[in-house]
């Protein structure tokens, strides 16, 4: 049945959702367009069409690696992170596992694309896993990293930013500590929720691989890249017609890598004054929220956080009920990461970092570009009101709705 919008749907509500998805770019949407119209082609056709998505599909890929600081040929486009995040565990594991070993280290606050991939492969028996713990503030010590490090150990992977909480680890200290005691090991980082928000020179992260994904920096879901210093060579997880040098087969999304292209070097171009700007706007929520809210607690690094991401937990007020009186309020918001909707599990991210039940309260507002400081004041508001409703309900506190992004 069609779904015929209510008043309140059609007057706009605040979109706070922005780890879990941005609105494009008008940009981007004026680069991606004329390739669900007039333009069309297969990038390996020699014909002029071929040749004319050929050029976009190169200049996409040369507008992604001047923003992570690679070359062109470094960059492998993908159907978005969670596949970038696969192959490079399961290509880098197949590429080099017989040759240096089949330990993996990852942490344990990665995205389900990183943890679960990793708990699969060690479950299945084709690696060994340790997965090194976070503190409070959800911060990763290089040095525990460093020490679960074994000489058959192939890959480290620990994301930038958190999605859940924002927690930006220190990614250059952990891949010196990491090549300080094992220089054979190749460093993965979960670059998503970076793009636009932090700087992400390859040389400066000290990585050899890196995953993107075009949907959380204005632009359209469904492509993403990893981003594999020459030399690392990720063996091809989906096998074919040999595109993308043969690390990943099949007909390339060429309206989605075109506007992905122009997301990337917006994201460079604008990102220090974004940054700045979501740093303050996100700091004010969270003052505000921490004023006018009794007991909110900010969860995350407040020292080393993703610009624009303000997370909490509001003690007694579970999060699926709170995000559908948000909702209700005109307040598009999510409790934290998870891409399997409608699952009450507890967020492991808060989880690892010791929130115990109170995980199942977390609240993420994720603010982006077209935010306003109008939309933190009514938002500020109506998580008050929401938090108000969600008491005098007088529900228990415990799981969460499983959430976006
Ligand atoms: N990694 C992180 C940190 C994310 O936040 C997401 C978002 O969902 C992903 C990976 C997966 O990216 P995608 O949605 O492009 O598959």
């Amino acid at each position: 049945m069609e779904h015929r919008p209510s008043a309140r749907e059609a007057a706009q509500p605040i979109y706070l959702d922005h780890a879990a998805t941005s609105p494009l770019d008008p940009e981007v949407r004026a680069a991606l367009l004329p390739w669900l119209g007039e333009l069309f082609g297969n990038p390996s056709s020699a014909h002029l069409h071929g040749r004319r998505a050929r050029a976009a599909v190169d200049a996409a890929r040369d507008r992604v690696a001047s923003a992570t600081g690679c070359a062109s040929r470094e960059v492998i486009f993908t159907s978005g992170g969670t596949e970038a995040d696969n192959l490079a565990l399961r290509g880098v594991l197949e590429r080099w596992g017989p040759e240096r070993g089949r330990h993996l280290v990852v942490s344990a606050v990665e995205h389900e694309a990183v943890l679960a991939t990793a708990r699969g492969l060690a479950e299945a028996g084709r690696a060994d896993l340790t997965v090194v713990d976070c503190d409070r503030r959800g911060r990763i010590d290089p040095a525990a990293v460093a020490a679960a490090v074994r000489p058959d150990t192939v890959m480290v992977s620990v994301m930038l930013a958190n999605n859940e909480v924002g927690t930006v680890q220190d990614v250059p200290a952990i891949a010196a500590a990491v090549r300080a005691r094992n220089p054979r090991v190749l460093v993965h980082s979960d670059a998503v929720q970076a793009l636009g928000r932090l700087p992400l020179g390859l040389d400066a992260l000290g990585v050899d691989l890196l995953s993107l994904s075009a949907h959380k920096a204005y632009g359209p879901q469904g492509v993403g890249a990893l981003v594999a210093r020459h030399g690392t060579f990720p063996a091809a997880q989906i096998t074919g017609g040999g595109q993308e040098r043969e690390r990943r087969s099949g007909t390339e999304n060429v309206a989605g890598i075109a506007g992905f292209g122009v997301a990337a070097e917006l994201a460079e171009r604008s990102r220090e004054a974004d940054a700045r700007r979501l740093h303050e706007l996100a700091g004010r929520l969270t003052n505000l929220l921490v004023e006018t809210v009794p007991g909110v607690e900010p969860t995350g690094d407040p020292d080393r956080r993703l610009p624009g991401l303000c997370s909490l937990v509001v003690p007694g007020c579970r999060s699926d009920l709170m995000l559908a009186v948000l909702d209700e309020l005109g307040v598009c918001a999510s409790a934290g990461s998870a891409c399997s909707s409608g699952a009450p599990t507890p967020s492991h991210v808060l989880q690892a970092m010791g929130f115990g039940e109170l995980g199942g309260c977390a609240l993420r507002l994720g603010l982006g570009r077209f935010t306003t400081e109008a939309d933190i004041e009514a938002a500020a508001e109506r998580v008050g009101q929401a938090a108000r409703r969600v008491h005098e309900a007088g529900a228990p506190a415990v799981g969460r709705l499983g959430p976006t992004g």
